[in-house]
């Protein structure tokens, strides 16, 4: 195969022919980065460098992703003819991006699909390739692709982490990176100086925004050589291939904040909102902007963020056509969205331009608001926890309605945002956090998230881009700019805009039966009520809690199921440390050890934070129930006895086959062979239930009139390898758990081959037994007892794992789940019962995009 390689020999004429070959438009518009370290603007008429050799050019697209007006684009495709060298156009996607999520990947697929038609259209010749990285701890292939590239484009992109990852790739394959504005009508490296207040930055770009606004842009004439031979080092997406719900089930990304239904990624969607909004808002978006309760597709605002965040509409098109209304006077309206899409719009992108890396620091805060700030640091306020916050349930109706606009349809009107944040700064232990939320419940939800409009928004509320307000010296907030969220619910029409926010986003009812009230069925009854679906629980037992129950006995009370939890994914643990701020879960912090083969015990109390429930291990399945929201409900005592699914929807009965409703979808919450009774009408499914074992655990509860003298609280006692007769796999000082009852209680657990084999014994006798093996084992004297009780559980806990976070029949709307489909533990059941939900999410969103 013949292949051209780029030389350093012919480096230098080709250099020049290549920097004069990029027109003005373009020109200005590109740095280089050279590595990690060094960093020049240098203007094109300086020659720009590339590396020794290479078989290709790289175009790494990120938030540019269209094939028409694309500076990065048309500079990377006029580089690839130049050097006459083929062009590959990378997009990534997974990774360690901290805000991964079926919402954010959904809508970038969506775009990605569309790029893909439109690049082929445009040039066939340039190849596209797309890398899916499932596994967040995957390393990228982009670095290799780069190693061995003459030139990497890329856009210069300023909001984190992109700066960052750019050095990094820069280092690693040691190669120079040119960056091109693609963002900005006047592009960022043009406005030299200080970060400017929106005033002066009117007027020191106003005569470059005006040469440039009104501009068409020119179509590029660029042939370069066929990519399709290139060796990319990793498997590209299948672009014949694509299932987008599928793709984001299979992905270890945040599940629980679900595709918008009213927004669908790509070009086309993003331009007819556009053309929506000219012809429906434009005229008075001076007068109705603010307007936060205006129906969504009156278009009060242009609602196109998402869309030129992701780069699926080109900002400079956008400005170029209200540019030309605006000459041919079309009135205020148009004026006002200019001056927002300018002034705003890019004075946010120089200020991130500037201080790439101290965003996300307290030191971008300027100095009067971190004193005033400062001053009131003692002030006493009501400290939010994020999980409070991050389903508007801070308490606050139109801060809760703003919250929830984010977390169901993944946008926040403009207005509303700035009232929204400056509550957050109040809400907050100090600036460092209330920052970090700012971000976090911004970016998590927000379609457009992490756009540099984002980090100008979210910093203005903590005094960036702002003044000290004269005459307030407010409790917490100090001279920062107050806008109190009573005052502005005065002037909007509260219930009509909360009302929509409690809307599904894909405007039509869902109603999701949910079978199983344990950590896995309230993890998915929530997510869906989160997104305004109906969701009915039913749980065969008392209250909720399945294994994870807590038993009382009088005065006492024991953790008999699960002993404590850990939080190694960090969608989990951000939900742990939310419960432990309220209360309802906290550190374990007992001694563990773990009996060897000699029968000495091991300290491993540090390997791990364990939590526990507060005051027993059901309050936090108990605080799932209690907060899923109005329109669902958990029917306890209700054991569910078969379910059918006709005509599209599922209709559960119970014991005494008494119907408990109509469904859409379904979740199943139990464990597996439970499932399996229960998944007659989806045979795959049923087949994958019963091809899993769980095994049982006899557990004993014991009170003591003294303290049992060992200076353990929980020991491991994995002793059946060693000595059959000896039956314990656990004991657990349950007294040493936060808030419990102060007598003496512990808890027993039976191996599971023990627990197999003595299965049907009486309780009473499996008690004593598991109360005699727990002195001879740890060798202390037997300690007088005031009550015993065992408890059995049939299906405890399982070794195997089905293949995926929960298993999903996509044609009847079904899901399972539970700890056996995820790890077999507590944060399993959490995240398996989160992704369920995100499955029937992702599936009811599609058929909603493919109704006429
Ligand atoms: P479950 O909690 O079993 O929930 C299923 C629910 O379905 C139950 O509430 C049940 O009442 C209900 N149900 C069943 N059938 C029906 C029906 N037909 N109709 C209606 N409702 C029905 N994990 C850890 O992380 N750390 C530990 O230390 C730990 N120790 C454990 C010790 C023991 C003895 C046991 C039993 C488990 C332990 N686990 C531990 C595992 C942990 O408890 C589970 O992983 C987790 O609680 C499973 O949650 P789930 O929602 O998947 O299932």
């Amino acid at each position: 195969m013949l292949r051209t390689v780029f030389k350093m020999s012919s480096a230098h004429s080709t250099w020049s022919k290549l920097t004069q070959s990029l027109p003005e438009h373009l020109a200005e518009r590109v740095r280089v980065l050279q590595d990690s370290i060094s960093e020049t603007r240098v203007p094109m008429d300086h020659a720009l460098p590339l590396a020794a050799s290479g078989t290709h050019v790289v175009c790494w697209l990120h938030h540019a992703v269209r094939a028409h007006e694309n500076p990065t684009l048309d500079v990377a495709r006029l580089a690839a003819a130049t050097l006459g060298l083929p062009l590959i156009v990378y997009q990534g996607l997974g990774g360690r991006h901290r805000f991964n999520s079926d919402r954010h990947h959904t809508f970038i697929l969506e775009g990605a699909v569309e790029f893909a038609t439109e690049l082929r259209v445009l040039d066939p010749s340039i190849r596209y390739v797309f890398n899916l990285q499932r596994d967040p701890a995957a390393t990228s292939p982009l670095s290799q692709l780069c190693a061995r590239a003459a030139l990497i484009v890329t856009e210069d992109f300023p909001a984190p982490p992109f700066p960052r990852w750019t050095k990094q790739l820069a280092a690693r394959c040691g190669r120079p990176i040119w960056l091109v504005d693609s963002a900005c009508v006047v592009p960022m490296r043009l406005v030299v100086g200080e970060h400017l207040g929106a005033f002066r930055f009117r007027g020191k770009t106003e005569k470059l925004f005006k040469a440039r606004a009104g501009l068409s842009w020119p179509e590029v004439r660029a042939a370069v050589p066929n990519a399709s031979n290139i060796e990319l080092g990793f498997v590209p997406l299948d672009w014949d291939q694509v299932d987008i719900p599928s793709i984001c089930a299979s992905c270890l990304v945040d599940h629980s904040v679900a595709p918008v239904g009213h927004t669908r990624g790509g070009s086309r969607a993003g331009y007819e909102r556009w053309e929506a909004f000219k012809v429906k808002g434009l005229k008075n978006y001076n007068k109705a902007r603010n307007r936060a309760e205006i129906d969504r597709e009156a278009f009060a605002v242009s609602r196109l963020s998402a869309y030129i965040h992701h780069g699926h509409v080109s900002p400079l098109r956008v400005v170029r056509e209200a540019w030309g209304l605006f000459k041919t006077g079309f009135g205020e309206g148009v004026e006002k969205y200019i001056d927002e899409i300018w002034v705003w719009r890019e004075l946010a992108h120089h200020l991130c331009f500037l201080y790439p890396d101290l965003l996300e620091s307290i030191d971008i805060i300027p100095k009067w608001a971190k004193t005033t700030l400062h001053l009131h640091k003692d002030d006493p306020r009501d400290v939010k926890s994020w999980e409070a916050l991050a389903r508007g349930r801070a308490g606050d109706p139109l801060w809760d309605a703003a919250q929830r606009s984010l977390l169901a349809h993944g946008e926040l009107h403009n207005n509303v945002r700035m009232t929204w944040g400056k509550a957050i700064v109040g809400w907050s232990d100090s600036p460092r956090r209330a920052q970090q939320m700012l971000i976090d419940l911004n970016h998590r939800f927000a379609l457009d998230g992490n756009n540099p409009n984002s980090y100008g928004g979210l910093l203005w509320c903590l005094g960036v881009l702002d003044r000290p307000f004269e005459g307030v010296d407010a409790s917490v907030t100090g001279c920062l700019r107050p806008r109190p969220l009573q005052q502005h619910a005065a002037r909007m029409d509260l219930g009509k805009y909360s009302k929509s926010m409690n809307a599904t986003s894909w405007s039509r009812k869902l109603r999701v039966a949910v079978v199983g009230g344990g950590m896995a069925g309230m993890a998915a009854a929530r997510t869906l009520a989160d997104q305004n679906v109906e969701v009915v629980v039913f749980d065969k037992a008392r209250s909720p809690g399945g294994r994870m129950s807590t038993r009382r006995q009088d005065e006492l009370w024991f953790d008999h199921g699960a002993q404590y939890f850990t939080a190694k994914d960090q969608r989990f643990e951000r939900l742990v440390e939310s419960w432990v701020h309220d209360g309802v879960a906290g550190p374990w912090r007992g001694r563990i050890g773990q009996m060897n083969a000699v029968g000495s015990i091991v300290d491993r109390s540090d390997e791990r934070a364990r939590y526990v429930g507060i005051p027993g291990m059901n309050a936090v399945v108990r605080h799932l129930a209690e907060t899923l929201g109005g329109q669902s409900e958990v029917r306890s005592g209700v054991r569910v006895n078969a379910a059918q699914f006709a005509d599209g929807r599922w209709s559960p009965t119970d014991e005494q086959n008494a119907a408990l409703g109509m469904f859409d979808a379904m979740i199943v919450a139990l464990p597996a062979p439970q499932a399996a009774d229960l998944l007659i009408d989806s045979p795959n499914l049923r087949d994958l239930a019963l091809s899993v074992r769980m095994r049982p655990c006899w557990s004993a509860m014991v009170s003591f009139d003294a303290r049992v003298p060992i200076d353990f609280d929980g020991v491991f006692l994995n002793m059946e390898a060693v000595l059959d007769s000896a039956p314990l796999s656990w004991v657990a000082r349950d007294s040493s758990k936060p808030k419990r009852p102060s007598r003496e209680t512990w808890v027993l657990h039976a191996s599971p081959s023990w627990s197999e084999m003595n299965i049907e014994r009486d309780k009473a006798e499996v008690a004593h037994q598991l109360l005699k093996a727990f002195f001879e084992v740890l060798k202390i004297p037997a300690v007088p007892t005031i009550t015993l009780e065992a408890h059995r559980w049939r299906f405890a806990n399982t070794g195997q794992q089905a293949n995926g976070e929960c298993l999903f029949d996509r044609e009847r709307l079904l899901a399972v789940c539970g700890d056996w489909t995820h790890g077999g533990r507590v944060e399993g059941a959490y995240l398996s019962g989160v992704a369920a939900a995100g499955s029937v999410l992702g599936e009811v969103v599609r058929r909603a995009r493919e109704r006429p």
